[in-house]
């Protein structure tokens, strides 16, 4: 028998290691002890069941043409055809493309590289503009690049005190909670979450109020001289602004708009300053607001007067969530970027990778319309009028999914790739299967910018193709001659991000295979790559670390008299994004079979709401239903929904974040009541 093949789950960004034998419905997975994420041989119950996936009944196995089994040629032909008289009669940007954060780096990249080259289209934006991008543009502002956690993870073990705020990682990632041992955890979210239970202290601010709490600690820490004036003198720049903005925040008023008592204020900021080693880490619940970045800039000024970014053993950090969360924001498939991490309006980054692709730099597009704002103008006069969605399922997953799913039901064309018949691809006009993780080799960079390597280890059906051999067979249509092995994918790669932020040029597949994973930036080959960024330098043009001033507002939507209870989303243990495979494995959805509302029992009993009811929750942009749970882990003025499945999103609010674009999924106001 072959020896196991060494992996990574398909899952989330800790990218767990896994070796995977045998073939077909004898597919065995063991956790591998290699891999610093899940050294311990942890895997959650989505990556011990994993194997489902790959042998799951519902795969696709054929082109679908209106819902109708057409051959790979037919398809293609189909698609290249109708793009080009699209894009004819009214320009390249009636041609949208909608990537995602679990494609591997290489079907990032060449997604881009399609868009910008064969399409010419400046319409194509990801998933991942709703999942990090607050924190993302929180990191470049403040330290003039974006690395989620710019330390290896296997430093948090020896953490005195680390700050989480808005993440839940016992439910979403839980061989990360065992990094944290040893640490003392102050956990900031609305939910008694499992995360919040193994909290040393946990603060429960009203939904949409992060901001604020954060704005208060770094107050307390200034009135109660803990800050670090060495570092600050030495290491950062700007703030004199933010101490004197800082002043109209003082703990009463804090305590007045997010619910937490000063005294718990005051024990969470003096135990991070007592600290010899700290973090302060963001996850979903502060990022995804219209003030997304500033909530999360509030939080890294927090760390900054504490002296704590760039000094091994403390830090800054972002939990990114999707698998190849970090490395899908880096290879060009976000609306304004190209790849190394390059701004797309930079014309040395434009003369650079139009190099590279063999273009005019001029022949590139600008930037494009984000996620949101892109998915809302589909088959309007001003926007897209075709799309080609890769690795994503926004009629589940973006804000007001019902008026998105109106929006694409409006599209002449709409193209999907996927392994199974997701709530996207229902509506698709062409469905192209394609393989998967344990089916495919390519790169993946985890939250802690460690680019890994996943080799395929099993055979895909018959009858799929690879992503990258779907957008090559495209581009050969429309007349370009792109590379579709995984191998050569990433040699271009590397060259189009050398020089970048995010430099790959020095990392190749055998590398990762040796050194188990190496972190960019790696711009040579004899380079050992760059685990802790910072450590010397800021990545801004001084090399010190930026304190921006911040202010608090309320959410865009507050609760009234006619949607008077907070709703804010979040995920469980055994379901994934929008749950287009985690519901489809068995063990998954016993264990969570269906959407509910978990509400307080003092809102279940002015309700005349009782456990297992159905409940109808409305707001504004739609309805929703789920199973009453009632718990009194939630605050009495909110009520809590997971979105793996389609319902969710129909609540929530599309209000953007003037920086990053990303939609208010954390807190709108709905009606809550038992469906009759
Ligand atoms: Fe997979 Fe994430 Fe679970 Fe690890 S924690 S097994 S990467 S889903």
């Amino acid at each position: 028998m072959d020896a196991p093949v060494k992996t990574h789950c398909p899952y989330c960004a800790l990218q767990c290691g896994m070796a995977i034998g045998g073939q077909g419905t004898e597919i065995t997975i063991t956790p591998r002890t290699d891999i610093p994420a899940n050294a311990a041989g942890a895997l959650c119950q989505k990556g011990w069941t994993a194997a489902e996936l790959l042998t799951n009944g519902e795969r696709l196995t054929s082109p679908l043409l209106h819902g109708e089994p057409v051959s790979w040629e037919v398809a293609l032909d189909h698609v290249a055809e109708r793009l080009s008289g699209i894009a004819a009669e009214h320009g390249p940007d009636a041609v949208a493309v909608f990537g995602g954060g679990g494609l591997t780096n290489e079907k990032a990249y060449l997604l881009g590289k399609f868009a910008r080259v064969a399409l010419r289209t400046s319409q194509i934006d990801y998933n991942g503009r709703f999942c990090m991008s607050s924190a993302a543009a929180a990191s470049i502002r403040a330290f003039g690049m974006d690395r989620g956690m710019p330390f290896p993870i296997t430093d948090l073990a020896g953490a005195d005190v680390i700050l989480l705020a808005g993440g839940n990682p016992a439910e979403t990632m839980p061989p990360f909670v065992r990094h944290l041992d040893g640490a003392r955890l102050i956990v900031i979210d609305p939910r008694r979450t499992p995360t919040a239970k193994l909290a040393w202290l946990h603060l429960r601010p009203t939904p949409g109020t992060d901001l604020a709490l954060a704005l208060g600690l770094l107050h307390l820490a200034i009135a109660e001289e803990l800050v670090d004036e060495a570092y600050i003198e030495e290491r950062t720049s700007g703030f004199d602004a933010v101490r004197t903005s800082l002043a109209a925040w003082w703990p009463e008023r804090v305590e007045r708009i997010t619910g937490v008592p000063v005294p718990r204020m005051r024990e969470a900021v003096r135990a991070l300053a007592a600290a010899n080693s700290a973090y302060v880490l963001t996850g979903r619940g502060a990022e995804q607001h219209a003030k997304g970045t500033d909530t999360v800039t509030a939080f890294v000024n927090l760390a900054l007067a504490l002296g704590l970014p760039g000094r091994q053993g403390s830090g800054y950090g972002c939990l990114t969530g999707q698998g190849n969360g970090q490395g899908g924001r880096e290879h060009g498939q976000k609306a304004d970027q190209l790849p190394g991490y390059r701004k797309i309006d930079d014309p040395a980054a434009r003369e650079h990778v139009a190099g590279v692709w063999g273009v005019p730099p001029e022949d590139l597009p600008g930037p494009g319309r984000s996620a949101y704002e892109l998915l809302d103008a589909l088959g309007t006069p001003d926007g897209s009028r075709a799309m080609l969605v890769f690795g994503s399922n926004p009629v589940v997953s973006a804000p007001a999914s019902a008026h998105v799913a109106d929006r694409i039901k409006a599209l002449d064309l709409l193209v999907v790739c996927d392994v199974v018949l997701s709530e996207t691809a229902a509506l698709a006009d062409v469905v192209l299967p394609v393989t998967q993780w344990a089916e495919e080799t390519g790169t993946m960079t985890n939250l802690e910018g460690r680019v890994l390597l996943r080799r395929q280890a099993v055979e895909p059906p018959a009858g799929v193709r690879s992503d990258l051999e779907v957008i090559a067979g495209l581009a050969r249509r429309l007349g370009h001659d792109f590379a579709d092995e995984p191998g050569k994918v990433f040699e271009e790669l590397r060259r189009a991000s050398a020089g970048g932020p995010a430099d790959y040029s020095g990392i190749t597949y055998e590398r990762i295979a040796d050194e188990t994973g190496v972190f960019w930036p790696c711009p040579a080959p004899e380079h050992p790559g760059t685990p802790r960024p910072f450590l010397d330098s800021f990545a801004t043009p001084d090399g010190r670390a930026r304190f921006v001033p911040v202010e608090h507002r309320p959410p865009v939507e507050d609760i009234d008299e006619d949607y008077p209870v907070y709703l804010t989303t979040g995920r469980v243990l055994a379901h994934y994004q929008s749950g287009a495979q985690t519901r489809r494995i068995a063990s998954l959805t016993k264990a969570a079979p269906q959407p509910y509302v978990e509400l307080h029992p003092d809102l279940a009993e002015r309700l005349k709401i009782e456990a297992g009811d159905q409940v109808l929750v409305t707001s504004r942009r739609g309805e929703s239903r789920g199973e009453a749970r009632i718990s009194d882990a939630i605050r009495s003025d909110t009520v809590f929904m997971p979105f793996h499945w389609e319902g969710a999103n129909r609540l929530t609010n599309p209000a953007l974040d003037p920086t990053s674009r990303m939609p208010e999924f954390k807190v709108c106001a709905v009606r809550v009541e038992r469906d009759a």
